[in-house]
């Protein structure tokens, strides 16, 4: 490994969380973690091992209070938070949250919110971003999807199709919003409220788009970028870490959110 900053951050961190002081020495903040995938059939950002995601949540577990991300705004709401909220979300619906991620959140009794794209459950279609990866990645079937809400895991709408809210037309958009929705609503019998966008970027939804997740009566609106969110964040606003393989460990991206760099 390079010793480049990221190992020193690495290093620095663990016998600082170690000592338990991670927890009284972070700032009041609201940490929404973001993953896509956990396996260990491919290495990309978007991948984590499962070994690797085992080791953040026996990290997130002991170091921080992870609520689901509805409880999260619910009780920021009512002012009860907990003193170090954090909530673990998963974006798309691939196969493995429910398959290898869900058992290890289990495990470790952990609560996560996983963002569906509707379009993608149940099909072999392959996303834009996977065209190189051999075997391409494969979805949940509305079958798992039900299993996961059924163990306890919150879903929320991704829209249908993943398209970019930054060019896409506020009509379209609200189609994709209602429709991926409903059939959310269908599928699982419950009211969903938490939509997380597409690509996750500044320029992937423009104010116009965000002005229609608000009209359509979510509770929040979060990105895959940005960091951590003040404890008085605007739900419509909320930011999230996305936690890639640039981070070289739990303590390296426990570090970052402690120093506000993640
Ligand atoms: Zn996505």
């Amino acid at each position: 490994m390079a010793f480049d900053t990221r190992s020193v951050q690495d290093l620095a961190g663990r016998p600082l969380f170690a000592a338990g002081l991670g927890r009284w020495l972070a700032p009041e903040q609201l940490v929404i973690l973001a993953f896509h995938r956990v396996n260990d059939a491919m290495r990309d950002g978007l991948t984590c091992g499962v070994a690797e995601f085992d080791r953040y949540c026996a990290f997130l577990a002991r170091h921080y209070d992870v609520l689901s991300l509805g409880e999260l705004l619910s009780r920021r709401d009512a002012g009860t938070l907990p003193r170090r909220p954090l909530a673990i979300t998963f974006d798309d619906g691939y196969q493995d949250n429910w398959r290898l991620a869900a058992p290890v959140l289990q495990k470790h009794g952990l609560p996560a919110t996983f963002f569906i794209s509707t379009g993608f459950i149940g099909t072999q279609r392959v996303a834009p971003w996977d065209r190189d990866i051999t075997p391409p990645p494969a979805w949940m079937s509305w079958e798992e999807v039900r299993a996961m809400h059924a163990a306890g895991f919150e879903i929320g709408a991704h829209t249908v199709n993943h398209p970019d809210l930054g060019t896409l037309p506020p009509e379209q958009t609200r189609e994709e919003l209602t429709e991926s929705r409903a059939r959310l609503q269908q599928e699982l019998g419950v009211d969903i409220d938490l939509f997380a966008y597409p690509f996750g970027g500044e320029r992937n939804l423009s104010e116009a788009n965000r002005e229609v997740v608000r009209e359509l009566g979510f509770r929040c609106c979060v990105s895959c970028h940005g960091g951590t969110n003040a404890l008085d964040a605007d739900a419509f606003h909320l930011q999230r870490v996305p936690v890639s393989d640039w981070y070289v460990s739990p303590h390296h991206l426990g570090l970052s959110l402690l120093t506000g760099r993640a």
